[in-house]
């Protein structure tokens, strides 16, 4: 039995809900033995078979154990049943940082303090040879004293689109923490992507809101990629100074972890008395590496570069070419899923639909209605497009049939059906852009 009038294995009482992820829940769970508080992650074995990824969040596992450090969340034990898993972590009572921030900015010390606490448990991470890829607000939260603890060190090193639950609720649902290379190449340097995204973290927390922030995920992107920001007039001179340096497009001169903790914004205060105990990090090293890339194989889907995809998609934000006169037929959408998991997806909603499925060449499927509308059998087509290691971006158009019973399926079928796997719609842009253009 797994759960068993709340308890977990006789060991755990199960208590209220604290947060959701993709892959499942997170629940406050109390040990019996000892009354201590954990945080119970459950994770749904059938997500992560659908990835073939079991037995290496096995191993991940038995690796998570030797990366502590006292900002990073400690991960006491795992059990697992058929169907679950369970991560047994300390509790970090005082909830996401992110909280005290949507109230309003943090003083420069106070953000001063927790930046100094993230970057200890990154320097040690990297030290380790483990990135960590998705250093977002969800991650960060606090224990009862204020200290920050980042959540899911270790795990996150795993391929991204296996740990993109935070981006369903994310502020905005928008990519604001990736690093360019990220949307620019096939494979990128995990750490340097890590320091980009603690720039991010350290703008957000003397700002109150996002550098890089927009409905328009194109303009989004155009901005992310060449780094143009804007500081509000509070910041001191050292924290712009800093914070240009680590929001640099290119990876290569971005500055790294050890130039961050010299740099004099960093050091004032700063006491290096988060020790931490010493991994033995050989092992990860050769594996990491070889994690990077991914080459795509001969039956992939199509590549775009996401450059390509961008300037394509920002030529005056015409969309002719990539997305030729589809405008007012299609529905476009991003997601951090592969296009596998993405097609998975789209067959099982066409099955509930009772559709008939054609799958076309490349990542084309063609899906049409099981009965007649007002003008004949609707006929929809969806591709998938690779436009970055982790980004994919899914067309879904109209090949014939009735435009509003096209727009209706979208409305009030496929959208709900895919919501899981979608990371940001582009289909408000269009409108929003041709308003204003
Ligand atoms: P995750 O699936 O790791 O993104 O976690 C989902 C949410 O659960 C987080 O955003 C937190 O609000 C909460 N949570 C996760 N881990 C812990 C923890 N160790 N202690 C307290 N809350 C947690």
């Amino acid at each position: 039995m797994e759960v068993e009038n709340k308890t977990l294995f006789g060991k755990y009482q199960i208590g209220r809900l604290l947060g959701k992820g993709t892959f499942g829940r997170v629940n406050y769970g109390k040990e019996i033995a000892t009354g201590e508080s954990v945080a119970i992650k459950v994770i749904n074995k059938s997500k992560v078979k659908k990835e073939g990824m079991v037995d290496q969040i096995q191993r991940e596992i038995s690796v998570m154990h030797l990366v502590r450090h006292p900002n990073i969340v400690d991960l006491r034990e795992v059990l697992a049943t058929k169907t679950k898993i369970f991560f047994v972590m300390e509790y970090a009572r005082g909830g996401e940082l992110f909280a005290k921030v949507v109230k309003g900015r943090l003083s420069e010390e106070l953000a001063r303090k927790y930046f100094q606490q993230l970057i200890s448990a990154v320097a040690f991470c990297h030290s380790c040879g483990v990135s960590h890829r998705d250093l977002k607000p969800e991650n960060l939260l606090l224990d009862e004293n204020e200290n920050l603890k980042v959540s899911d060190f270790g795990l996150s090193a795993l391929p991204e689109q296996l740990w993109n639950d935070g981006l369903l609720h994310t502020q905005c649902g928008t990519p604001s923490y990736v690093a360019p290379e990220i949307l620019r190449k096939k494979g990128y340097d995990g750490s340097k992507a890590d320091i980009w995204s603690c720039g991010i973290i350290l703008y957000a927390l003397l700002a109150g809101y996002l550098p890089f922030q927009h409905e328009n995920l194109i303009y989004l992107y155009t901005k992310l990629l060449k780094a143009e920001f804007e500081f509000p007039p509070w910041f001191s001179l050292e924290s712009r100074t800093l914070i240009s340096n680590i929001l640099v497009p290119d990876p290569h001169t971005r500055i790294s972890i050890s130039s961050i903790m010299s740099a004099p914004w960093f050091l004032d205060g700063f006491s290096s008395t988060s020790t931490c105990s010493s991994p033995h990090h050989q092992p990860w090293e050769n594996k990491l590496a070889s994690r990077v890339h991914h080459p795509l194989s001969s039956s992939s889907p199509k590549f775009f570069n996401a450059f390509e995809f961008i300037s394509t998609m920002s030529s005056g934000f015409d969309l002719s070419g990539l997305f030729e006169d589809k405008r007012r037929t299609s529905s476009i959408f991003t997601s951090k899923c592969s296009p596998s998991v993405i097609l998975s997806k789209i067959d099982s909603m066409a099955k509930d639909l009772r559709f008939k499925i054609e799958k076309g060449k490349d990542s084309q499927v063609r899906l049409q209605a099981p009965s007649e509308g007002r003008s004949g059998r609707l006929l929809v087509a969806a591709e998938v497009f690779k436009v970055a290691e982790e980004v994919a971006v899914v067309e879904f158009s109209k090949c014939s049939g009735d435009t509003l019973e096209y727009e209706k399926l979208c409305e009030e079928q496929i959208r709900p059906a895919l919501k899981d796997i979608v990371w940001t719609w582009q289909g408000e842009y269009c409108e929003e852009f041709s308003k204003s253009s």
